[in-house]
């Protein structure tokens, strides 16, 4: 944080010995109002990135952040390596259950959840699965709730805002480019971008930044977890978001992969922009 002060007392008129939000751009006096943010969130692995406003990290975490838990844990079902339980409802025949399941390498387990059903349901699944036994021709279905995975797709831009401010500092966040990628942030419900989200060639457990250059079309700042690749403004190559808005089709198709400078995932941030500007 004393660093953020120190950059942007250097770089702007306006701060005073005060710190500047990334997200929200208001100014802070008092250290009580700041906290520390995880990118991404904490509950997807994520580690302390930046210091961001008490009201701009609040804000996230009861919508678009539990999203994003949600959206992982079903690619995780899907995937067979769930970690941590959802809550889904099973039906044995006309008998419903809230349960909590897990679907990992050892098998997929269903648990009713005493609190949430009726006193007899236990013993009615009980009945239900006696009355199976050894039958070949039974089924049970499993309701699960479907992620808003448009704000999960959010949280992750929120993510890549915070990690490339942490990696490139204020000079590239103040940017008029990045303007739309905060109002998208902080109005979850707006339809204000609809393309920064890409499937690549990366392998599962990378985590980096690239400043793309090639594929042309693609040139962007790639915030990369994983497979996923989110992209941000080139501070190099003006009008990313047009550029994607003009491909045909979108996404674009066959095998990705972004390629240009890369940058280390930031353990605390870098201001690398900042930096360079301020030895010229
Ligand atoms: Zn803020």
């Amino acid at each position: 944080m004393r660093e953020g002060i120190t950059v942007t007392d250097a770089i702007t008129k306006n701060g005073a010995g005060r710190y500047l939000c990334p997200l929200c751009l208001n100014w802070f006096t008092d250290l009580d109002d700041l906290s520390l943010e995880h990118a991404p969130p904490a509950s997807i692995g994520g580690r302390h990135t930046a210091v961001t406003c008490r009201d701009c990290n609040s804000r996230s975490g009861h919508t678009v952040d539990a999203e994003l838990r949600r959206a992982e844990t079903l690619y995780e079902f899907g995937s067979r390596s769930m970690t941590k339980p959802m809550s889904a409802t099973a039906h044995y025949g006309d008998v419903e259950q809230r349960s909590e399941i897990i679907f990992g390498p050892e098998g997929l387990s269903i648990a009713g959840v005493a609190k949430q059903n009726h006193p007899d349901t236990a013993a009615a699944v009980t009945e239900v699965l006696q009355a199976a036994a050894g039958s070949k021709d039974w089924s049970m279905t499993l309701s699960l709730r479907t992620p808003d995975f448009r704000k999960a797709a959010i949280a992750w831009l929120r993510a890549a805002y915070l990690v490339a401010f942490a990696t490139l500092g204020y000079l590239y966040v103040l940017l008029g480019e990045l303007e739309p990628v905060r109002e998208q942030i902080r109005d979850p419900d707006a339809e204000i971008l609809s393309r920064y989200c890409l499937v690549t060639s990366s392998s599962a457990a990378e985590r980096r930044i690239v400043s793309v250059k090639e594929p042309h079309d693609l040139a962007s700042v790639a915030v990369l977890v994983g497979s996923r690749a989110i992209l941000l403004p080139s501070p190099t190559a003006p009008g990313t978001y047009e550029r994607l808005a003009a491909l045909d089709p979108w996404p674009p198709p066959g095998e990705r992969t972004l390629s240009g400078e890369v940058a280390a995932w930031p353990t605390r941030p870098a201001y690398a922009l900042d930096r360079i500007a301020l030895l010229k």
